[in-house]
Formats: C-alpha cells, structure tokens, sequence
C-alpha cells in the first residue's frame, strides 16, 4: 500500500505568523518574516534532495501548504516552490492545491495571483464570527476580512473553499455558536472544519486557565455544540467524512484523506513530518535550525529517502504499529471507516484476527458499527472517539 507506485501527498510548512494567537501550539513564529526569503530557498532545497533520493519519480496527487501562515508569502514565492515541486514530480492532472490562509492577509490580486499558478482550494481561518471572541482568541481578522476574502476568492474562480471554525470557546453559549454556524453557511463554503478548543499548556491560554482565568464551556455543552453543528451542516447538505470535517459532495480534503488512509506523505520545512518507506519522519522545529541544516555545506551529502538534511527523527513502522494506526487514523473517518477487505489486502491478515476482541468490546459499549466488511464509529462514538482509539494502542 504504501510502495513508490501509491500517488504521494505533499506537505510545506510555513511557520511564520504575524502575531501568535493566545491558543495556538502549532510550531510557528511571529516577527520572523525577514527569513522568509531564504526560508523558501531551503524548502526548495529539501524538496530537491528528497525527491532526487527515491528510487524512481514520484506522483504527487495533493499538495498542501500549511502553517503558520502561509499567505504570508508572496505569490513570486508560491511560484518559486511550485516550479521545484513540478520539476521533481509527476502530478496528477487533478492534482489537488490547496493553501491555508488567514482572512486579514489577502486580497483580491493575490487570490487571484494564486489561482493562475494551479492553486485550487483554499482554506481559511475564521473560527467565529463574534469580534470578542476573536480578540480573546488573538486572531489578527475580523468578519468583514472574511466576507471580503470569500467574495474575492469565488469572483477569481476558486470552487473549493473550506471555513474553520472552533468551538467550545470561553464564555461561549450554545446561541452565540450557532449563531456563528448560522453566518458562516450564509456564505456557501464547500467545505468545514469545526474544531473544539484544546487549551495547550505553554499557550497564553493555558497559562490564564492554570490561574482560573479562562471560563471555558462545560464539555456537556461542548457536545451539545458538535452535535447541533453537525444536524445544522446535514440540514444544509453538508456530508460528515471525518470527526470534524464536513462537505458538499466531491469537496472532501483529499491531502487529509491521505493521512487518514495511512497513505505516504512527504512533509517538508521546519517541523514537517512525513510517511514513506515504512518510516515515519520529522524535521527540526526552529526556522534558524532549519536554515542552517540545508545550507549548502550541511546539505551537500547523499541522504536515504525519504531522510533530508532536516530529519531529527526516524522511526521505522513496524507491521504491528502499521495496523494500529490505521484503526486509529481509520475510524477517524466517520462514514468510511476502516474496511475488512482493505486491511486483509494490506496486511494479508483478517481484521477480527487482530482486533475481534477490541471491536467486540467497542460495539457493545455502542461506540462502533461492525457490519461484517466495514468498521465505523457509531455517532456516540465520534463524541467519544479517544476512549475508541484508545483500545487499538498498547
Ligand atoms: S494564525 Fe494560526 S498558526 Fe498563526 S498563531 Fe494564529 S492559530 Fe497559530
């Protein structure tokens, strides 16, 4: 399954961030912009070596630019990042191009700019649509910034289009989430991601809640948040395929399939991480760091794929640790679950050999469906989806 031959997912990370928001623990920087330039030679760099390394030319089927903030780089960038891509792959004529973007970072021009170098599905930050909430949260936009960027990006063309949004926020009532649910499907997205809040220690909100200084919701009602969301989005023809992921028919994220599926992905930049060749990667976390390890002296040695000059880590995965995560990534995905059939072509070994036990005990306790070809969380179960992946590790 996850041979040279299997269409790869490409992952850049841009860790740089105009203001760091209070909850945020994603490995990104703010006042860093000054190493964008050389930043984007290294990632072309990283991009080069990997590729050059596997043992033929690999077909690229996602590309995905996360963050951090990736709209903070210019589309000249973008291009520059694109070109290395399409030089040391194949990609596929649907290949899918997707950009995370804050609201408060974009115009017409630059959405536009992007469009004609091949992106083709942008997803925005917006979280909520009530401005308290988004100064509590340390967010740099505000809801006309998302009007705005959604207007420019369906008058330029794009026709997926994926809104994020959390829940569960300080003071939050179950009204005032419906209310920003409510707004934001007035303005049609293809795609939604509705995320609860998870207070991070080192984050400025995990330090206001160690000193009781953040409110935040009862979990009853957080999931009385999910599961109103998830009823208002159905209502509205939007299909639940993951946790906390809904979309019009044929707009499903396709890069995060990729992961879903347990299928091979190279992350490149500083704190990417990958799959391939049974080995599981990741880079060094500070840009600086990151910097100096491709430099052209530290980078000028032959390193065995998918190994790149960033690598800190790599851990070979075991078939065991393999079956594992595909329980774990697998029952993720909400309607298509993990299939018998699938997982005896991958690991030549039935499913009820390896985990009857776990799936019996999950379905007693209504969590999981088992049909007899398809495993599948129950809806208690995407409420309580841990306590289910729980079962399938050590
Ligand atoms: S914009 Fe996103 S990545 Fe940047 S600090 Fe805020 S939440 Fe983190």
């Amino acid at each position: 399954m996850t041979d040279h031959r299997t269409p790869y997912s490409v992952y850049i990370h841009i860790p740089f961030c105009v203001h760091r928001c209070a909850y945020c623990d994603f490995n990104t920087y703010a006042g860093m912009q000054s190493l964008m330039p050389a930043y984007v030679v290294a990632i072309c760099r990283e991009i080069e070596i990997v590729a050059h390394s596997a043992p033929q030319l690999l077909t690229a089927h996602t590309i995905f630019f996360g963050g951090g903030t990736p709209s903070l780089l210019s589309a000249r960038q973008f291009e520059s990042i694109l070109k290395v891509i399409q030089d040391c792959f194949t990609l596929t004529e649907e290949v899918e191009i997707s950009l995370e973007a804050n609201p408060g970072t974009v115009s017409m021009e630059y959405l536009r700019n992007l469009q004609s170098l091949g992106f083709n599905r942008i997803s925005l930050g917006v979280q909520s649509i009530h401005t308290e909430e988004l100064r509590l949260l340390g967010r740099i936009h505000d809801t006309y910034d998302v009007i705005e960027a959604v207007n420019w990006a369906r008058q330029v063309g794009f026709t997926n289009l994926n809104l994020d949004l959390i829940f569960g926020l300080p003071e939050q009532t179950l009204e005032r989430w419906q209310a920003t649910v409510e707004f934001i499907l007035g303005l049609k997205p293809d795609h939604l991601s509705l995320y609860a809040l998870t207070v991070e220690q080192g984050t400025a909100f995990g330090r206001w809640a160690k000193q009781g200084l953040l409110p935040i919701p009862d979990p009853d009602i957080g999931a009385d948040m999910y599961e109103q969301a998830g009823e208002t989005l159905e209502k509205e023809g939007y299909k639940q395929y993951e946790i906390s992921n809904w979309a019009k028919a044929g707009r499903e994220c396709q890069h995060n399939l990729q992961y879903w599926r347990g299928l091979p992905y190279l992350g490149f930049g500083a704190g990417a991480h990958g799959f391939a060749n049974k080995m599981r990667i990741a880079n060094i976390i500070r840009i600086r760091s990151y910097l100096e390890r491709l430099s052209v002296k530290n980078s000028n040695r032959d390193f065995p794929f998918p190994v790149s000059p960033a690598t800190v880590s790599k851990t070979k995965i075991s078939k065991w640790v393999e079956m594992q995560e595909t329980m774990m990534t697998g029952l993720r995905l909400t309607r298509e679950g993990v299939s018998a059939e699938e997982f005896l072509k991958r690991f030549e070994v039935d499913i009820r050999e390896v985990f009857g036990k776990e799936i019996d005990e999950l379905y007693t306790m209504g969590l999981l469906v088992w049909d007899g070809q398809v495993v599948h969380l129950t809806k208690r179960g995407r409420l309580l989806g841990n306590q289910a992946f729980m079962r399938f590790v050590d």
